[in-house]
């Protein structure tokens, strides 16, 4: 579903990533861990071409990322992106944030994308807010909008980039059980996460990063418990 080769990206003379060979299966879930400035949210930045590569090569779908243009815009729409912060169109309804993607992008009819909407946002435990603006919802229902947003795209694969570190505590369970649910559901998921518990019990598979390379992938068993480099050994035993 997502196939990254030889990835290599500079910012200035700062080399963000290194040869990345990635490739995640269809509805596989894959958290990616690391310490702070490894790369990880320039490795999903990538993916939907937020940001763009100096080196290789990163298909989705079978496809290779294309520059820019019609071709670039279709593909974004098949990748959902979540971020820390929720970046939902604060002068737009819930029901507006979710459903004009779909009418603008995807050319669904109005009374279509609203229903699906509805769906979605029901889905995420929402809905009832829906008529309402964003900055009347809590920080964690308004990160379960921005998930429900970007499904509303029927999107191949979502790309999460710290989708809980800045919620609430109480307001992180919300999330994450949405997140499982998906998850559960069959999609395609790259999670770049610290919650450590979400990557024993969703991920199907751990990548860790350092200094912009991956340095170790396993299941998250084997990971947690019988991590190989002294890098992963260091990151786990400041944060578990
Ligand atoms: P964190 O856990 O703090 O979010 P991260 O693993 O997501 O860190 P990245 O944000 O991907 O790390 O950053 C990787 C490296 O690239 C860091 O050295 C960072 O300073 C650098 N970097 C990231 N974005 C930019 C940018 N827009 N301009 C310049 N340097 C950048
Ligand atoms: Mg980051």
């Amino acid at each position: 579903m997502v196939a990254m080769h030889g990835v290599q990206k500079f910012f200035g003379s700062v080399q963000a990533l290194t040869d990345i060979e990635l490739t995640v299966a269809p509805g596989e879930v894959v958290v990616v861990i690391g310490p702070s400035g490894s790369g990880k949210s320039t490795l999903c930045r990538t993916i939907n071409r937020l940001e763009t590569i100096d080196e290789g090569v990163i298909e989705v779908n079978g496809v290779r990322l294309p520059e820019e243009g019609k071709a670039l815009a279709a593909l974004r729409a098949d990748v959902g992106m979540v971020f820390q912060s929720f970046n939902l169109f604060a002068h737009k309804t819930v029901l507006e944030n979710v459903s004009l993607g779909p009418i603008k992008v995807r050319g669904q009819k109005k009374a279509d994308a609203e229903r699906r909407a509805h769906e979605l946002l029901e889905r995420v435990g929402v809905d009832a807010h829906a008529h309402k603006m964003p900055a009347q919802l809590s920080g964690g229902q308004q990160q379960r909008v921005a998930i429900a947003r970007a499904l509303a795209m029927d999107p191949q694969v979502m790309l999460f980039d710290e989708p809980t570190s800045a919620l609430d505590p109480e307001m992180i369970k919300e999330v994450l059980d949405t997140m499982t649910d998906l998850a559960k559901g069959g999609m395609t998921m790259i999670v770049v996460t610290h919650e450590m518990g979400f990557a024993r019990t969703a991920a199907d598979r751990v990548v860790f990063m350092a200094d912009g390379r991956i340095v170790e992938e396993n299941t998250p068993e084997e990971f947690f418990s019988h991590p190989s480099s002294d890098r992963a050994k260091d990151f786990l035993g400041k944060i578990l």
